[in-house]
């Protein structure tokens, strides 16, 4: 087993908090009516989520309040969430035709999930579609694919994704791809080879998204240059609160910003607390301890070992091993990045079902204290509105514009 399956155990998500914790949380999650109103009038967007592993799992049915994980209709309901991006992933080390069938599968699963409940879901893929499915009272379905292997080298096959609804991509995920480097691998192409360079042109021309979570620096810099639109961070915080090579420094905020992008906080405690990483740095045998325990409880079987993965690692916070870190961690990221890059290029990635939550945000239903929050900080509404998902319908929005603009000068 490679250090980054251990990672990815570790990585993956603690969500299913002990029941006790919940039911003492909830009591203390006192919202304001001021708060409560403008959340709930808001666009709220969440641009990752790792849910669509359970989907594969049949059991699993994300109309019902479930008792483990941290997304379902009835928790995104009481988090008040407008649109949420769900993350089409596998690991990098699967490639070739295997990756695109295995993407190909869980975009089915998706959109077998928003058909099973269409009168709660709306599978969407523009700006506009996210704004009617909140004045239908629905909540909009987004899907993202986290690693380019998942192309397997191929720009027909990032065509078929976008038109199966697919609006952004994240070039790596953990591993380097063919054609990009990763944050947490070694580097192999300098960056983004040609053909990369040609992958984010032909996203910009598709009207997908460009994220740029997970790569590496110089992968970073050259998909700024090669892009006509702007690009996201669909789950990444700031490496200078928690020294992550997947958070970005504030220089790369800044310069993110500049050309109109928007980076979405991730809630993994890995990326917010530096005392958390330290200790999972000073103690690499309870990584190895998780990562087999896990792996008794659930084999190969993804969506249990994000469950399972959750559990365990909880219990090593619980017992005094990893420390506890508290959802308003993620408050500290937000005001840096608003800081580093400015109030119209900060929002939300959260991460869940697929990472360490910290104490305090374990699901959808959280949510609102980011208002609350938000507001006892000073942020003026609108403000507040930005970051909860209008800056990223900006994006949206403008990564349209270029694409219809690129499509009509091919005419
Ligand atoms: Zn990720």
């Amino acid at each position: 087993m490679g250090v980054e399956m251990l990672r990815t155990f570790l990585t993956l998500g603690l969500c299913a908090s002990a029941g006790y914790f919940l039911a003492a949380s909830m009591t203390t999650d006192s919202i304001s009516a001021r708060a409560r109103k403008l959340h709930f009038s808001s666009i709220v967007v969440d641009t990752h989520d790792d849910t669509t592993q359970r989907f594969l799992d049949g059991k699993f049915d994300i109309g019902v309040r479930n008792p483990k994980g941290s997304i379902d209709i009835p928790r995104l309901r009481e988090g008040g969430l407008t649109a949420i991006f769900f993350s089409i992933w596998i690991p990098s080390k699967i490639t070739g035709l295997e990756a695109v069938h295995r993407a190909n599968v869980q975009i089915e699963a998706v959109r077998e999930q928003v058909s099973t409940h269409r009168k709660e879901l709306a599978l969407c893929t523009t700006a506009s579609e996210v704004r009617t499915a909140k004045k239908q009272g629905k909540i909009a379905a987004l899907m993202g694919v986290e690693g380019g292997h998942m192309i397997n080298s191929d720009l027909d096959v990032l065509r078929k994704f976008a038109l199966l609804g697919v609006r952004y991509m994240t070039l790596t995920h953990s591993g380097n791809d063919e054609w990009a480097d990763a944050s947490t691998d070694k580097p192999a192409h300098n960056g983004l080879t040609d053909f990369g360079k040609d992958v984010v042109r032909e996203m910009n021309r598709l009207g997908v998204m460009v994220d740029v979570s997970h790569v590496s620096d110089k992968t970073f810099y050259d998909a700024l240059e090669a892009s006509k639109a702007p690009l996201i961070a669909s789950h990444s915080s700031c490496r200078a609160l928690c020294d992550a090579a997947r958070n970005m420094t504030d220089q790369m905020m800044k310069d993110l910003a500049a050309k109109g992008g928007v980076i979405q906080i991730n809630y993994h405690v890995g990326f917010l607390s530096q005392e958390f990483r330290n200790a999972e740095k000073a103690h690499p045998e309870w990584e190895q301890a998780i990562a087999a325990e896990v792996r008794k409880a659930c084999g190969d079987n993804e969506a249990c070992q994000l469950i399972e993965g959750d559990r365990v690692t909880r219990e090593y916070v619980e017992q005094g091993k990893l420390p506890r870190v508290n959802w308003t961690v993620i408050l500290d990221h937000i005001n840096h990045a608003v800081k580093a890059a400015g109030i119209d290029h900060v929002g939300l990635g959260s991460d869940f079902d697929g990472a360490n939550m910290p104490y305090g945000m374990e699901d959808a239903s959280k949510l609102p204290k980011i208002t609350e929050a938000l507001l006892k900080k000073g942020y003026s509404e609108d403000d507040v509105k930005k970051i909860l998902g209008e800056n990223t319908l900006r994006v949206m929005a403008e990564v349209e514009r270029v694409s219809h603009e690129m499509n009509a000068s091919r005419k």
